[in-house]
């Protein structure tokens, strides 16, 4: 998901929907915006992407100069209204919303002794949890109740919260999504990512630090040291391939350069002799460039995507991708035709997809070999942190070789980026989650989950 958060400007609810805008990527289910004038919470939320939601006309239902937004992609909890966010709710100390990126873990016990004990769960997604947290905490002022309702889930957040005066900021101890601030004139800013601050003219001050709660008031910027210190665990992921490329990430990296030296590694550890790198447009894009620059090999674009119809994988209905790869993908048989081609993408998932290009760029492209590399290491564990990845079971690395793989993706060879190879090219890689690629998963979860991952 993407989370957008602006505190101080007259025209919050417009910056917010501009952040989403550019934040889209992280979300395509369905947005939300909840703004406060100081005295009262305005919300207006829907399926669908953000510019259908929002117009001049939803947009004047949000006064005030506060307000935070989401974009949503579920990862537990179906696609439905009630799921999008944010999520309000009024309790005995006044209104408060929450938009969440990432997902929590072990979640059930919790939920069910919060039903027993009378809440009503107006939505299946698990960051109604904190709601409820911090509505039932018997005593406290309102920061108090929320640090306690944090500290009480475990999984990851980054998380945006507002009440009628304030705009509140949260990450887990391990911060494994992002979340960074950026300063605007006299605005504070909030964002998953930094691109969201590019398009309205922010500047990135520094991340929102794992385990911090910051209050942002009339009173100025206040900083809480919430959890106890943990490892830092930020998903590797997002620079494989969630977060946009012009993004800066995890104190201030960006995720181009990343990507290309990704595919630089791979095309050190995985060279052939080919005539043309081709990307897996987009998210394969600056990893090609790597390899390409890497290898000597010249670059073209093989394959042109349609922008149109969104990321088939993120869309929960199954039948959009029985259209297959060709409602994405068309080859460009200029380019291919009787040629060696190395095609780059970010990662197999299920091989399906990967599958498919290697048949389109031999039949309908008419290029001579295909040569897959993957710039990551096989996708082996499925995520429980945000990413809606598909059980062990669905993953086609964690049951198969390699040299399986690319017999089943009809690719004339395949070669992946090693785990050490990854670590080399990300800065800091012990402070990363990688397990995706290594099932080393930095927070426990119950057994019952595990069985999910152990083969
Ligand atoms: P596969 O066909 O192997 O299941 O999917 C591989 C493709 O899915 C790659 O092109 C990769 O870019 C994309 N992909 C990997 N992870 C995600 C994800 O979390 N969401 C979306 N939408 N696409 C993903
Ligand atoms: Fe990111 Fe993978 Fe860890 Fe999930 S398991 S948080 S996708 S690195
Ligand atoms: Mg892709």
């Amino acid at each position: 998901c993407g989370v957008f958060g602006i505190f101080g400007h007259p025209e919050a609810a417009n910056l917010t929907y501009l952040g989403l805008y550019a934040l889209q990527h992280r979300g395509q289910e369905g947005a939300g915006i909840c703004s406060s004038d100081g005295t009262k919470l305005y919300l207006e939320k829907s399926l669908g992407l953000v510019a259908e939601i929002f117009n001049e006309k939803v947009l004047k239902n949000l006064p005030g100069h506060i307000s935070i937004g989401h974009n949503r992609y579920s990862t537990t909890g179906s696609s439905t209204i009630e799921n999008v966010q944010p999520l309000m709710a009024t309790y005995s100390l006044g209104s408060i919303a929450i938009a969440h990126n990432g997902n929590l873990v072990d979640i059930d016990k919790l939920k069910s002794k919060l039903e027993k004990d009378g809440a009503i769960f107006q939505t299946t997604s698990d960051s109604e949890i904190i709601l409820h947290l911090i509505a039932r905490a018997k005593d406290g002022e309102v920061h108090e109740r929320i640090a306690n309702a944090v500290r009480q889930v475990r999984g990851a957040f980054s998380l945006l919260l507002m009440n009628e005066k304030e705009l509140i900021a949260i990450r887990d101890p391990y911060g494994i999504r992002p979340l960074s601030l950026g300063q605007l004139r006299d605005a504070y800013v909030i964002a998953s990512e930094t691109c969201a601050f590019d398009l309205i003219g922010a500047t990135y001050i520094r991340d929102i630090e794992p385990g911090e709660m910051l209050i942002i008031s009339e009173e100025g910027v206040k900083s809480l040291k919430i959890f106890n210190s943990a490892p830092k665990a930020h998903c590797v992921f997002e620079f494989i391939y969630f977060a946009r490329p012009d993004s800066y990430i995890f104190d201030h990296i960006c995720v181009n350069t990343v990507r290309k030296e990704l595919g630089r590694q791979l095309a050190r550890e995985n060279p052939v002799e080919a005539d043309i790198v081709i990307p897996v447009p987009d998210s394969g894009v600056p990893a090609a460039l790597g390899y390409a620059e890497q290898s000597g090999i010249p670059f073209e674009f093989g394959l042109i995507r349609n922008h149109y119809v969104g990321r088939t994988f993120i869309e929960p209905k199954q039948s959009i991708r029985h259209f297959g790869v060709k409602i994405k993908l068309n080859p460009v048989r200029e380019v291919l035709q009787g040629k060696r081609v190395v095609v780059i993408d970010d990662s197999i998932v299920r091989g399906t997809t990967s599958k498919k290009i290697v048949k389109m760029i031999k039949e309908l492209g008419g290029a001579k070999e295909v040569h897959m590399r993957i710039s990551s290491p096989p996708t082996v564990g499925p995520c429980f942190y945000g990413i809606d990845t598909p059980t062990r079971q669905e993953l086609i690395a964690s049951s198969h070789k390699i040299e399986e793989i690319r017999k089943y993706i009809t690719a004339d060879s395949l070669g992946y980026l090693s785990l050490e190879g990854l670590k080399k090219i990300i800065p800091n890689s012990e402070f990363y989650c990688m397990a995706c690629f290594n099932c080393k998963y930095p927070i426990e979860f119950e057994s019952k989950k595990l069985s999910q991952i152990e083969l």
